[in-house]
């Protein structure tokens, strides 16, 4: 059985973010950070992705998503649908959608999951499953009427009706499936949180009619889902948000998961399976953390991400599960100063400016909201607390949100056929690979030969290879 574990991103951990998180990671369990060894730093092969979309240079997290779940390049902005698809036209969408991983693998009979810390209808989750040029069509109250006229269908509605019984979906995102103006069950009369559907569906209660005779439950809260007994579940819901959750150092930790234990009743539910399961895992929030430049929140997201890689590793095996460990794309962050080691990752830099006479942060960005001039000069950030969860580090042009980078990301892998995410690749040849791992998908002519020529125990193949699972931290 080949299982495989992809963390891919819509959460923009770049190598600095990877680095930093290590450091992190260690300093919070008292140690100077830089000896620590995050999960994915045990993985035994990595590779290098280019992340490129079809039309820009520095990607955006839709077409990086449809490149490491469909195997094709895209332009940015489009997810499930090929680089002939042109961003926000409804017309371009036909006769250019592309099926995921998490499609072929249920084509062949395995379980199926997805679990994210942003809205399940998000740009990383949606290209499992959607084909939309338009990312941002969450519900249909997103979409010009044009396009609903035109055929095309809103994300949240493909969630449920393109592949039919997906075995998990966990994330946030609730608003979209409630009819307009419908009241949020958590927060209840809260004009921003309700409904937005202008069909008039309830696509939850729809959902739950589906499943209702197939061990089925829908889940909006951490108690309700941690009360599960997985082993007598096979479909879940758990939609934990109206829109995405909150970063890990705000979590409501009566109400809202954490990352990990999303993760690890996923795996309990799909590991039932005995043809093996696909999982993608997002670690979303990490690409929104550095967005608003705060890098504390990133770092601390990136540091839940492993925690959850490490969770996964616990419960599968590197004989029969592959994991892929991604990011969908980098950030202009970064981190530097000549800090002398142990140096709090998120400290000074030991020396001031010998231009400006003024210290400065380790860690900055390129561009973002953190661009501070106080009375025609460089904020003196020792005048303030650059430790507190919401600080925005400087950066060098102001932006009011902080721009994806363009450098390559890194893909940590273990498990069958791992080392095939060597060198440098291109984004879309990484579903390949764990495709051909798992004998699902297009390619499977070696699984057919090679259980003919089977003769001993050591043709353990491809029936056997089953579990994919997916762990896709998003770098976006
Ligand atoms: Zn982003």
């Amino acid at each position: 059985m080949v299982a495989v574990i992809t963390p891919l991103c819509d959460a923009g951990m770049g190598i600095p973010t990877v680095t930093a998180a290590r450091i992190l990671k260690g300093q919070l369990s008292g140690h100077s950070g830089e000896e620590t060894q995050l999960e994915m730093d045990k993985f035994p092969y990595v590779s290098l992705s280019k992340t490129y979309n079809t039309d820009a240079q520095v990607a955006d997290s839709a077409g990086t998503a449809t490149a490491y779940l469909c195997g094709v390049k895209a332009n940015e902005g489009t997810v499930g649908v090929s680089a002939a698809a042109v961003r926000s036209q409804c017309n371009t969408t036909f006769g250019n959608e592309v099926t995921s991983i998490l499609k072929w693998a249920k084509d062949a009979g395995k379980s199926v999951g997805i679990v994210t810390t942003t809205r399940v209808n998000h740009a990383t989750p949606s290209a499992a499953y959607a084909h939309c040029v338009d990312r941002d069509w969450f519900s249909d109250a997103e979409m010009p009427v044009e396009a609903v006229q035109a055929g095309c269908k809103d994300i949240a509605q493909q969630l449920f009706e393109n592949i039919p019984n997906i075995n998990v979906i966990m994330g946030g995102g609730r608003k979209y499936m409630f009819p307009k103006n419908t009241s949020d069950v958590e927060y209840p009369g809260e004009h921003k949180h309700m409904g937005t559907r202008k069909d008039g569906r309830n696509l939850v209660e729809e959902w739950k009619e589906r499943v209702k005779d197939l061990r089925g439950h829908y889940v909006w809260n951490r108690k309700d889902l941690l009360a599960l007994n997985p082993n007598n579940v096979d479909y879940l819901l758990g939609l934990f948000e109206p829109g995405d959750l909150p970063y890990s150092l705000e979590r409501n930790t009566e109400t809202d998961p954490s990352l990990t234990e999303m993760v690890d009743v996923a795996i309990r539910i799909l590991r039932k399976n005995p043809q093996g399961f696909y999982l993608l895992v997002e670690g979303g929030r990490i690409d929104h953390g550095h967005h608003e430049g705060k890098a504390k929140q990133a770092l601390h997201e990136a540091v839940e991400m492993d925690r959850a890689i490490g969770r996964a590793g616990l419960m599968t095996s590197p004989y029969d599960t592959l994991t892929v460990v991604t990011a969908d794309h980098s950030h202009v962050f970064n981190f530097g100063g000549y800090t002398p080691r142990g140096n709090s990752i998120t400290g000074l830099a030991p020396m001031v400016s010998d231009v400006d006479q003024k210290p400065f942060t380790a860690i900055l960005y390129g561009n973002g909201p953190g661009y501070k001039i106080v009375n025609g000069v460089r904020e003196n950030v020792s005048t303030i607390d650059y430790n507190q969860n919401n600080y925005q580090a400087q950066s060098a042009v102001p932006l009011r949100m902080e721009t994806h980078g363009g450098e390559d990301v890194a893909v940590f892998s273990k498990g069958p056929m791992a080392h095939l995410l060597h060198g440098v690749k291109e984004q879309n040849y990484i579903p390949h690979v764990m495709a051909y791992a798992a004998c699902i998908g297009q390619n499977t002519r070696h699984c057919v030969s090679a259980v003919s020529q089977a003769t001993g125990p050591s043709a353990a193949l491809p029936g056997v290879l089953a579990a994919l699972l997916s762990l896709t931290p998003l770098l976006c």
